[in-house]
């Protein structure tokens, strides 16, 4: 449908209002349709303890594999999900993708960690702590196998809420990490009585430290900070080597970031942890590819 619009000079131009509205509709239907066809997937990147050297977990990040515009990464689709209200919907696939992987991994003797993405949305979901429990048992996971990866808009919208939910989904043994910690309004201050266990530093605060002292004083301090309050530290966006080292030096428990690895396909995964244990069986310096 086309719309008069009144211009800065006062005339007046047809402009195709709908375009961007139809637009809209055909994604939502595709994403319906993605979410019934079994088009998403999960690319998972590998989180290395900075004291051991090894790799302790994986973050699992939702991909859209789109028949036509081939692979689609969060930004492009996650804000539509959400307003279609089909947050639970993913997030139930994403779970079942995520927890069938830990389980082969445990079957191939693999000791990692699996963290999931949880939006604000779909905590609001009183059932959800159960589900989440149901489907760890029926993989016969242990609950501390799973890292709930929440964001700081969360716990700032309703502080006593946001404690019960999280009291209950500890309770189940899993743990929780705060994404993007240092982006949002929330200070260790408020985070202090929260059940929590980690705090992911945003890579915003992560990608400057090699080339700014400053950057690199603040990341060391919040580490510092973070350990104060008996919370787990973990830095994404761990783009070079400069960075790994620093973090390493500062105490920083976890690192995740380009450096080690992208987020990749299971397969792929496997094959990047075979050539690192290779090079470690050989003895040899473990020196992190850098990005595929
Ligand atoms: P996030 O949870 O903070 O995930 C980290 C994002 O940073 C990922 O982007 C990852 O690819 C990217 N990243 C990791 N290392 C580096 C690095 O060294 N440099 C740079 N520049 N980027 C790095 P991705 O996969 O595009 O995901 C974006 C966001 O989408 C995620 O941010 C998360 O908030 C959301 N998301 C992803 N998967 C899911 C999901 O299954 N459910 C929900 N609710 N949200 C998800
Ligand atoms: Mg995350
Ligand atoms: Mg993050
Ligand atoms: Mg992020």
């Amino acid at each position: 449908m086309y719309r008069a619009k009144s211009t800065r000079t006062g005339h007046h131009v047809y402009v195709d209002d709908d375009s961007h509205g139809d637009e809209r509709l055909r994604t939502l239907a595709e994403l319906r349709t993605a979410l019934h066809e079994d088009q998403l997937l999960l690319h998972y990147q590998p989180k290395i303890d900075l004291a051991t050297d090894t790799v302790c977990g994986v973050e699992a990040l939702v991909r859209w594999n789109h028949p036509v515009r081939g692979l689609l990464y969060p930004d492009a689709f996650l804000g539509l999900v959400e307003e279609a209200g089909l947050m639970p919907a993913l997030t139930h696939i994403v779970f079942e993708k995520a927890l069938a992987q830990a389980e082969a991994w445990q079957e191939d003797g693999r000791e990692l960690s699996m963290a999931v993405n949880l939006s604000a949305s779909s905590l609001v979901d009183v059932d959800l702590p159960d589900r989440i429990g149901d489907m760890v048992e029926a993989r016969g996971l242990a609950p501390s196998v799973l890292v709930l990866e929440i964001t700081e808009d969360f716990l700032m919208a309703d502080r006593d809420r946001a404690h019960a939910i999280l009291t209950r989904l500890r309770a189940l043994g899993v743990r929780i990490a705060v994404d993007d910690f240092g982006t949002g309004y929330s200070s260790l201050a408020y985070l202090r009585d929260l059940p929590i266990d980690e705090l992911k530093l945003d890579k915003s605060f992560v990608m400057p430290m090699a080339d700014d002292p400053r950057a690199a004083a603040l990341v060391a301090s919040t580490i510092a900070l973070a350990h104060s309050l008996g919370l787990r530290m973990v830095a994404e966006g761990v783009e070079n080597s400069v960075a790994y080292a620093e973090l390493a030096g500062y105490g920083c428990d976890m690192a995740q970031g380009f450096y080690m690895s992208r987020p990749v396909p299971a397969a792929e995964l496997d094959a990047w942890l075979a050539k690192r244990e290779s090079a470690i069986g050989l003895r040899q310096p473990v020196a992190f590819s850098s990005a595929p």
